[in-house]
């Protein structure tokens, strides 16, 4: 009882709102208003992996098994805003989130079986102090959560890269490049593995991932992000 009183008085003092809209949340929202979570725009890409827009963009730069992603991305858009708030307001939740309900579609799809371990793409060490959390960790540890299969930080970023969007696609890739590593000690020969970001615009950070696992020994790489786009 005294619990409850606690959680109605910082309820109050400090709502919790939705970070779509902006309302308070009803006790039993606990990350998205019900609004928000129906009209999310589904991309619904694990339901065609092999051969969808994002499998494309892909192609040639890695040879990953599947690609998928939760939401569609548009500037301006709703899964626009979620992003922005989950890597620059301080919401590691919505990360979380987006991977449980992710998680849930995933299972739906006869996915349950498909990996042994989930890996996000790392934050270099520097920004990830700065902003105190790595969303794309966040996104695996709701789907960790969801489909009941480990998370392991398997891989390592080894060099700051800037903002990547004023290049060329030529010149990115040039600068991922190197950029991953494996951790040491980590034995991944033979697993099938979930590699996941936040967001998947030109391909070209999850492809460097990807290859790091495949070089090392990775029976397979499957790659899910919350957004796609650009
Ligand atoms: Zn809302």
């Amino acid at each position: 009882m005294r619990l409850l009183f606690l959680n109605d008085f910082l309820d109050l003092v400090f709502p919790r709102t939705c970070p779509q809209c902006g309302r308070a949340l009803l006790d039993f929202e606990h990350c998205l208003c019900t609004m928000c979570q129906g009209s999310l725009p589904l991309a619904n890409f694990h339901l065609r992996p092999y051969d969808n827009e994002l499998t494309s963009k892909v192609m040639g730069l890695t040879q990953v098994n599947r690609v998928m992603s939760f939401l569609r991305f548009s500037k301006k858009g709703k899964s626009q805003k979620l992003l922005h708030q989950l890597k620059y307001r301080n919401r590691p939740e919505i990360g979380v989130e987006m991977g449980r309900l992710y998680g849930i579609a995933l299972i739906h799809g006869g996915y349950r079986d498909e990996w042994d371990v989930i890996v996000p793409v790392p934050l270099h060490p520097v920004k990830q102090r700065r902003r105190g959390y790595n969303q794309s960790e966040k996104f695996a540890d709701g789907l960790s959560t969801a489909i009941q299969i480990k998370k392991s930080n398997l891989l390592e970023r080894r060099k700051f890269t800037d903002t990547q969007t004023k290049k060329s696609r030529l010149q990115r890739l040039d600068n991922v490049e190197e950029v991953f590593g494996l951790r040491s000690q980590e034995e991944i020969s033979g697993l099938r593995i979930l590699l996941v970001d936040d967001v998947i615009t030109t391909g070209a950070t999850l492809c460097a991932c990807a290859n790091v696992l495949l070089a090392n020994g990775a029976k397979n790489v499957d790659l899910a992000t919350i957004a796609a786009g650009g």
